[in-house]
């Protein structure tokens, strides 16, 4: 199986995987691109996979499903591109033969979900939409930040060698932000150098792995010591709970410049 980004808009992408006749995409908030690269490779559109309702999610999954007669797969309980395949936590939905397990991960949308396959050629996989990024997370425009903290717990306990497929490049505004919480991070310092060198040639700095984000990600990072005192410094006000430091930082990266 090959698994690659498309770049669409300024700063999405639109995952692919597929094989030797066949693939899926994941999250198409446009048609157009996706249908090129389709022809070019001479590949049948099989599944689309979406997380969540937000346009530039799903702008493009109807039209490709009437072009191509692929099945649409999307979460309960937000408003999809119909018809569907409804799908949700526990569910495992069958997608070129791989079995990808339905993961709920509510705070930047209320029905928000991941996609995992364990194994793809012997390397877990993970499609988690705008919920965890690299070096960051989305925002929390639906859920709260308990809700987002117990999402990033339930990705963070997947397998270190996890490819984590985010829908958006935003790693190094991202990591600008992780070296101020962090300034001491050493492993944050080595993978902002990697990250830069790879924008400088415009390549994805995606996939990111679940290793990585745990060594890097203030927001996997929120019960780390430096982590912690980072945010208490930031809002001395703010109570030490996990879910106060986790708010704290959140709200912070929503002002950080
Ligand atoms: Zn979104």
């Amino acid at each position: 199986m090959q698994l690659l980004p498309i770049p669409a808009f300024t700063d999405n992408y639109i995952w692919v995987l597929h094989g030797t006749q066949r693939a899926l995409v994941v999250d198409p908030g446009e048609a157009g691109g996706v249908m090129d690269w389709l022809k070019q490779h001479g590949l049948q559109l099989d599944t689309i996979l979406i997380t969540h309702h937000h346009a530039d999610h799903t702008g493009g999954a109807a039209s490709l499903r009437e072009t191509t007669g692929a099945r649409v797969v999307g979460p309960t309980g937000e408003p999809m591109p119909e018809p569907l395949q409804r799908v949700d936590e526990g569910d495992t939905v069958m997608v070129l033969g791989l079995p990808f397990q339905v993961i709920k991960v509510p705070g930047h949308t209320a029905g928000h979900i991941a996609y995992y396959c364990p194994d793809v050629d012997g390397k877990p996989l993970l499609f988690c939409g705008d919920t965890l990024f690299s070096g960051g997370c989305g925002r929390l425009f639906e859920g709260t930040p308990a809700q987002m903290l117990n999402s990033l717990d339930r990705l963070s306990a997947l397998p270190d060698a996890t490819q984590v497929c985010c829908t958006h490049e935003y790693t190094l505004a991202n990591l600008k932000f992780a070296q101020a919480v962090e300034p001491h991070n050493t492993e944050l310092a080595a993978y902002m150098a990697q990250c830069q060198a790879l924008r400088t040639q415009n390549f994805p700095t995606l996939p990111s792995s679940i290793l990585v984000e745990k060594q890097i990600n203030p927001f996997l990072r929120s019960r780390q010591a430096a982590v912690r005192q980072a945010a208490t410094v930031h809002n001395p006000l703010a109570s030490n709970d996990d879910v106060s430091v986790f708010a704290t930082l959140r709200a912070w990266k929503n002002v950080f410049k």
